[in-house]
């Protein structure tokens, strides 16, 4: 705002000496000479757009000081009296500038240097009257004050009264302007949420003045530090919000935490999210309020970066990756017939040193975004292929294991080689190796997701259509998928030993399938009730805690469930 008043004046001040300068009768003499300031004056105008949001506000008294400057010399050269009071008539740009821009104190110190120097360079002048010079002053002078006057009215509501921050009215208004800003220059932003932790407890046992004193210290502490062109603002309660334009959101976080540590006696939490394209206000401030969410659910006294959680998580999983720590579990599948172990599927399994238990789908998704899923599925693929290559089911035949495919991978023209050679590594027999795929991501990118499934199955894998039953899955699918196993979603088969609808619907899904040459697994069995149901219905094969939890590859082979591999025991 300051950076615009400043351009605007420099710009009307520049359009004020051409117009006189084009005037045929101004002195010949001068005329140039006029033209030329003019033109300086413009170029500072566009000077103070281009790098003035950039400034210290401390660059503002060097700009309306030599603005100053400059009228008094124009005043002092002017050829005739008019042209001089004319020349001085600017000083009320001055006037409105300081007003606006300064404290009380240094508004006023610049308007006596520049008013005092506007008299004096009148009176100078020698032609132009001293009552003349004098009168002009107070003018240029009321001038200034009732700007500032109405500054502070407009600006107070979008002012916090406590802190004189922004309010959030304020903050947001500056927001849109900076997106705006953003979105034509391309210029970076970095959005920041801070909370004082525990502030209650500050109001609660020493006051509300001493409540408000916190807050006024980390108004002062903040606005000290932070950089020109960052909007610091105070939301309401104890609650702050920070833009930094020009940012990167790992610069931010850094800023923000070396400025938490200047206080060190006040906590806060923050919650930093750097803009992406495209991006509106309000997406942009969930983000950061998720961050903030995190730094508190960490322990509060933090500061997160948006996403910054998850990049951590990425970095530890490239870790457990190479140091051998994501671990596979088998789940066993028997044959709804007799109950008979015919396979397995291979389940990742990733304990964390200091979050534990890792949910799988949390971090397969963390490994699809970080481009970490092709060696996490391969570890999976090498691992159980290599331990459970030969090891035989109750009735002599190779086990099958079943994997699970991340779309992404699918759809990687590399991923049927890099399959191929695993196999070869680790001796286990393509067709009792299924891919399981889920019906989405397969729809998701169905061109080369679909030739990589017809190509795997030409080298006698099977492939599983995973989780059927869930998301969009259409019947129409069923004969265009390459498929050979349906696994139908645990969702399905919950309430099957209970409802007759669910029994029937479930029923003629699996003569359907049967029809089509699919195998059927239903998933998520745990009761023998339902194992009785769907052995009645005709489901292929069942899995699910009923069988049995998934466990370590050499608990399975502990067991009696399956046959160690030929001439090398299995343990
Ligand atoms: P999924 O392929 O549908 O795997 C079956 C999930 O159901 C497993 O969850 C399993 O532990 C759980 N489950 C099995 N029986 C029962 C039961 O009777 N009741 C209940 N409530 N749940 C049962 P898990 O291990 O958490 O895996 C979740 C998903 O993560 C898997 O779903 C799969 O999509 C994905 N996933 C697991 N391991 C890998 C992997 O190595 N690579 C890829 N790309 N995805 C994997
Ligand atoms: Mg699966
Ligand atoms: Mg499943």
């Amino acid at each position: 705002m300051m950076t615009r008043t400043l351009a605007t004046f420099y710009v009307f001040a520049a359009v004020a000496g051409l117009l006189a300068a084009l005037d045929p009768g101004f002195p010949e003499r001068f005329r140039w000479a006029m033209v030329a300031l003019s033109a300086s004056v413009l170029t500072c105008a566009g000077i103070a757009v281009r790098w003035g949001p950039r400034w210290p506000r401390n660059a503002f008294h060097l700009a309306v000081g030599s603005a100053s400057a400059l009228i008094v010399v124009a005043i002092l050269v002017s050829p005739d009296p008019a042209t001089a009071v004319g020349a001085a008539t600017l000083m009320s740009f001055i006037a409105v500038d300081a007003c606006f821009f300064f404290s009380l104190p240094l508004a006023w110190a610049h308007m006596v240097f520049a008013v005092g120097g506007m008299v004096t360079a009148l009176v100078l002048q020698g032609d132009v009257p001293t009552f003349i010079a004098v009168a002009l002053a107070p003018i240029i002078i009321a001038l200034g004050t009732v700007t500032r006057g109405l500054v502070i009215r407009a600006s107070s509501a979008s002012r916090d009264p406590l802190t004189g921050l922004a309010n959030r009215r304020g903050f947001d208004d500056s927001l849109q302007e900076l997106l705006t800003t953003t979105a034509r220059t391309g210029e970076r932003l970095s959005a920041v949420l801070l909370d004082l932790d525990h502030f209650k407890q500050v109001n609660d046992a020493r006051g509300h003045e001493a409540g408000d004193q916190v807050l006024c210290r980390v108004a002062d502490v903040w606005q000290h530090e932070l950089p020109a062109g960052a909007v610091f603002a105070r939301q309401g309660g104890d609650e702050f919000a920070l833009l930094l334009p020009g940012l990167r959101g790992a610069e931010g976080l850094a800023l923000v935490r070396r400025i938490v540590a200047l206080h060190p006696e006040i906590s806060m939490s923050c919650g930093v999210a750097e803009h992406q394209a495209g991006e509106t206000a309000a997406q942009l401030m969930r983000r950061a309020d998720r961050a903030l969410y995190d730094a508190k659910a960490a322990g509060r006294g933090r500061c997160e970066l948006d996403g910054g959680v998850a990049c951590q998580l990425a970095l530890d999983l490239v870790a457990a990756l190479t140091a051998g720590d994501v671990h596979v579990h088998v789940q066993p599948i028997a044959d709804t017939a007799d109950g008979t172990v015919v396979g397995v599927e291979a389940l990742a399994r990733w304990t964390h040193p200091e979050l534990g238990a890792v949910p799988p789908e949390e971090f397969i998704a963390v490994a699809e975004q970080n481009g970490l899923v092709a060696a996490l599925d391969a570890h999976v693929v090498r691992t159980a292929c290599a331990q459970l290559a030969g090891v035989r089911t109750a009735r002599g035949e190779q086990l099958t294991v079943g994997v699970n495919v991340s779309g992404r991978e699918l759809t990687d023209p590399h991923y049927p080689a890099r399959l191929q050679a695993l196999l070869r590594e680790t001796g286990f027999p393509a067709e009792h190796l299924v891919l399981e795929v889920t019906e989405t991501l397969v729809e998701a990118d169905s061109s080369t997701a679909v030739e990589a499934l017809h190509l795997l199955r030409a080298t006698g894998l099977k492939v599983a259509i995973d989780d059927f039953g869930t998301g969009y899955s259409s019947l129409s699918r069923l004969d265009t998928l390459p498929a050979d196993v349906i696994k139908l979603d645990r969702s399905l088969v919950a309430t099957i030993d209970s409802s007759p609808r669910r029994r029937q619907m479930v029923g003629s899904l699996a003569a359907m399938c049967r029809a089509l040459g699919l195998d059927v697994t239903a998933e998520g069995v745990e009761t023998a009730g339902q194992a009785q149901v769907l052995a009645a219905i005709g489901c292929t094969f069942s899995q699910g805690w009923f069988h049995g939890r998934p466990v370590p590859i050499a608990e399975l082979l502990a067991s009696s469930a399956v046959l160690p591999a030929t001439g090398a025991p299995a343990r």
